[in-house]
């Protein structure tokens, strides 16, 4: 389906129903805090109602993005929803727990620019060309033909901004630097959110960092760099799982690699698996193979453990992919 069609289907499932339950993915990131938030502004300004829920709190981090303080946790939402926004979910296991609070005969708008999106919603808006799902949620707003507030326009930066890693990764196209010089015009400050998202690590992470860092390993060919974080070491240093976020860029960024990972040992032993590639190997295949998604240059999935046994499995499917 065109981009067209599908804009003007979702434009019409929004204008057509009220009362939505706006949801995102477990542990989101910047985007999914971006284009949630920036899908409330939107609803907000057509005058419709809205609940936010995700199954964790937001992360201090975020908390500065206009009304991000509208999260509700799942967990204490009593009544559940037919009309749903779903926001930068490649599928509806990425709903985590809060899946629960949709009816059964919940009608899904499917919002994502997730290569491995497996079309889950009764409308889907997937743009795979897209940077982020803030960006889409842009193109909506200019669909709509509403105007961006400043708080909206805060949202969907922040969004575009932690996605394209400050406008540095390949998904960075003139597109994504005219949406951007949209949101500028509305005013907003982005050194302030830059160094909000970008440049600020707390003292928890800087340790983890150091910490991490003397678990890094290539192999023999140098086109694979890895890093591991056991829960022992998150444990002993206060460090929280969002603390781990940006590790894995410190095995992608070695000379001469072309895939870095990250295993992380989560809560109850699973091990969290992050991808990224730097020029050619598709993760997001990878990751998918493994039960998980992503895109073709970030991916991720998680496993179950023993750590040894999914190092060995990613390690082998990524040098297969490698030499293919
Ligand atoms: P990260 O490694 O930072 O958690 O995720 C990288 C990218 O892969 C993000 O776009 C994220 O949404 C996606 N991703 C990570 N884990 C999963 C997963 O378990 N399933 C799916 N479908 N996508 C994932
Ligand atoms: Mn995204």
């Amino acid at each position: 389906m065109d981009r067209e069609t599908m804009l003007q289907e979702a434009a019409e499932f929004i204008q057509e129903r009220d009362d939505f339950l706006l949801l995102t993915h477990v542990q989101p990131d910047g985007d999914a805090y971006g284009s949630t938030l920036g899908m409330a502004h939107l609803l907000q300004t057509l005058g419709k109602r809205y609940t936010i829920a995700n199954e964790d709190p937001v992360v201090d981090k975020f908390r500065f993005l206009p009304m991000s303080e509208k999260f509700q946790l799942s967990s204490e939402i009593t009544r559940s929803f037919s009309h749903v926004i779903a926001l930068d979910c490649g599928d509806i296991r990425r709903l985590g727990e809060s899946a629960a609070l949709l009816a059964d005969e919940a009608e899904i708008l499917n919002i994502d620019h997730h290569k491995t999106n497996d079309l889950f919603g009764r409308a889907n808006l997937v743009d795979l060309e897209a940077a982020a799902t803030s960006q889409i949620v842009f193109t909506l707003a200019k669909h709509l033909e509403l105007d961006l507030n400043i708080g909206g326009a805060i949202c969907l930066y922040t969004g575009i901004l932690t996605d394209t890693g400050g406008f540095r990764y390949s998904n960075t196209t003139v597109e994504v630097h005219q949406i951007v010089a949209g949101l500028l015009d509305v005013g907003i400050n982005p050194f302030e959110i830059s160094d909000r998202v970008l440049e600020s690590l707390t003292w928890n992470q800087v340790q983890l960092i150091r910490e991490a860092l003397g678990s890094l390993q290539r192999d023999e060919s140098g086109k694979v760099a890895w890093l591991s974080v056991s829960r022992p070491l998150l444990n002993r240093l206060g460090a929280s799982d969002e603390d781990a976020e940006g590790l894995v860029s410190y095995a992608r960024n070695v000379q001469g690699v072309e895939v870095g990972i990250l295993f992380r040992e989560k809560e109850d032993g699973s091990i969290k698996v992050s991808l990224r590639s730097k020029y050619r190997v598709d993760v997001g295949e990878i990751a998918l193979s493994f039960g998980g998604g992503g895109h073709a240059r970030a991916a991720g999935c998680t496993m179950p453990g023993p750590a040894e046994q999914v190092q060995l499995q990613v390690l082998t499917k990524v040098r297969e992919a490698i030499v293919s």
